[in-house]
C-alpha cells in the first residue's frame, strides 16, 4: 500500500503542457520540476491509497474550477523560476 498525493500527476502533465506553450521559459528538466514543485508546495494536496498503481480511495476527478487554480499557480511558479532559474 501507498499514500500518493493525487495532484502530482496532474500538476507534472499541466506543467510540462503550460511550459512546452512558453517560448520565453527554460525548456530543461530542472526547470520543469522546480515549476512542479512550486505548485505543490502551494496546492492543498489530495492524498489517496494505491496498491500498484490502483487506486482504492474515491476520488473526484479534478473540477473545473480546480483545474484553473493548478493552473494559475503553476503559472505562477513559471514567472518566478523564468526570473530566478536556478542554473
Ligand atoms: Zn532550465
Amino acid at each position: 500500500m501507498e499514500i500518493k498525493n493525487y495532484l502530482e500527476s496532474e500538476v507534472l502533465r499541466l506543467t510540462e503542457d503550460l511550459i512546452r506553450k512558453d517560448k520565453d521559459m527554460c525548456q530543461c528538466e530542472k526547470c520543469k520540476a522546480d515549476v512542479a514543485a512550486y505548485a505543490l508546495n502551494h496546492l492543498q494536496p489530495k492524498y489517496v491509497v494505491s496498491d500498484e498503481g490502483h487506486i482504492f480511495t474515491e476520488v473526484e476527478m479534478s473540477s473545473d474550477q480546480e483545474k484553473a487554480e493548478i493552473i494559475s499557480v503553476i503559472l505562477e511558479g513559471i514567472k518566478l523560476i523564468k526570473n530566478n532559474p536556478r542554473h
